[in-house]
């Protein structure tokens, strides 16, 4: 084939490739997707209906509505105490689309990005596509959680590789952990040493359930790139409508790369966004509790059951070891429990290869899912240990 051979060599995400293969499966009940079940507030939909109405439907500028700018410039200041001009930010199609820009960006081919794993699957792609080289740093035996010394070794390691950029995303998926300001300024610390880009996937920014969340670019803002978006804090997965916030002469190199994959995001979106960023401040925090409210039945259900599992403290995920006598890797057993239990998990190896002996649970589905796949979870673990 004459395609290009690094597009070649990408493999569809491992959370698609399974949610099709259990897909057809009668009665399934899925706790595999990594989206928001509740419906967009009511009063976001109707200002994108009266967009329409209003002939919102052209071009927008490039780097997406000035009233959009600066609404988002006021909301993430007063939610994180980021200060971003308007000019600052960019309207992406979605979080996608925003570290798609990012990376495209500031990457040469043989540049290396370090990841903290197990992490989500869409940045390894990005970087292979602009020719350079992902390293791993696995956090299997530090909590889950990058740490100074760990990100330490592994610049020490890569001294010679042009180490150019630090993915960070938290709170995290697939394990829903979250660091402490402490945390990260120590880890500040060592990426200030080393000069290096942070791009800053902070998503579900608004999905933390003990602490505050600590935006990354209010410790480090010369060098970091902040992604965010509405997709999680909103429900707002389909409308596409991310942000790019960084300063202005990364800006205006990335601008560049916006303009030539996607022009802009939709102008009907945009209209929705400036709703939500405005009126829509205590649309998050609402969303929060309902899923808190989960998280807290979903951990005491996995406790009775026996599992160990990843405490959660933020977006809405769980990432629960694979039972001690099961025997076979994480996507046998979600195969299995698929089949056999009629419920639908992550294999923890699609987040890498240490997320091999776990499996990720998304607690965004109603209560009455949760409950019957927790009963029914209960009822095989049972039935399979007393084989
Ligand atoms: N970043 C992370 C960590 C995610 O989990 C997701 C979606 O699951 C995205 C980015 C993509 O977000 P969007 O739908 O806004 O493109």
């Amino acid at each position: 084939m004459q395609t290009n051979i690094r597009i070649q060599q990408i493999q569809v995400s491992g959370i698609r490739r399974f949610d099709e293969a259990i897909s057809t499966i009668p009665d399934i009940l899925k706790l595999t997707v990594g989206e928001p079940d509740l419906p967009t507030p009511a009063h976001i939909k109707k200002a994108a209906i009266a967009a329409i109405r209003d002939d919102w439907t052209h071009y927008s500028p490039l780097m997406g509505f000035a009233a959009l700018q600066h609404a988002a410039s006021t909301y993430f200041n007063q939610k994180y105490q980021l200060n971003y001009d308007p000019e600052e930010i960019i309207a992406t199609v979605g979080a996608t689309e925003a570290v798609a820009t990012a990376l495209l960006t500031i990457l040469n081919p043989g540049d290396t990005v370090l990841l903290p794993t197990p992490a989500y699957t869409s940045y390894e792609p990005v970087v292979s596509m602009a020719n350079a080289q992902l390293v791993p740093i696995d956090t299997t035996t530090t909590g889950y959680k990058l740490t100074p010394t760990a990100l330490q070794t592994a610049l020490d390691e890569h001294v010679l590789d042009h180490v150019k950029a630090l993915i960070l995303n938290y709170p995290t998926n697939p394990t829903g952990v979250t660091y402490t300001r402490d945390e990260l300024q120590a880890l500040q610390k060592v990426i200030a040493t080393a000069g290096i880009y942070v791009i800053s996937d902070e998503i579900y920014s608004e999905l933390t359930y003990e602490q505050a969340h600590t935006a990354f670019a209010t410790l480090y803002p010369s060098k970091t790139i902040t992604i965010n978006g509405l997709s999680k804090s909103h429900a707002m997965t389909g409308w596409r409508l991310g942000f790019i916030l960084a300063p202005h002469d990364l800006i205006a190199e990335m601008k560049k790369t916006h303009q030539y994959l996607v022009t802009s995001t939709s102008s009907i979106s945009q209209a929705a966004g400036i709703e939500a960023l405005t009126n829509g401040l205590d649309d998050g925090p609402a969303m929060r509790s309902v899923y808190q409210e989960r998280r807290d039945y979903m951990v005491k259900r996995l406790s009775e059951i026996g599992l160990n599992y990843i405490y959660p403290t933020g977006a809405f995920y769980i990432f629960v070891q694979l039972p001690t006598d099961f025997e076979g890797s994480s996507w046998d057993f979600a195969t299995r429990l698929a089949h056999e239990a009629h419920v639908a998990v992550v294999p923890g190896s699609a987040f890498g290869a240490s997320g091999e002996g776990w499996f990720r649970i998304s607690y965004a589905a109603s209560q009455s899912v949760l409950r019957e796949s927790m009963n029914q979870l209960a009822l095989w673990r049972v039935q399979t240990a007393s084989q």
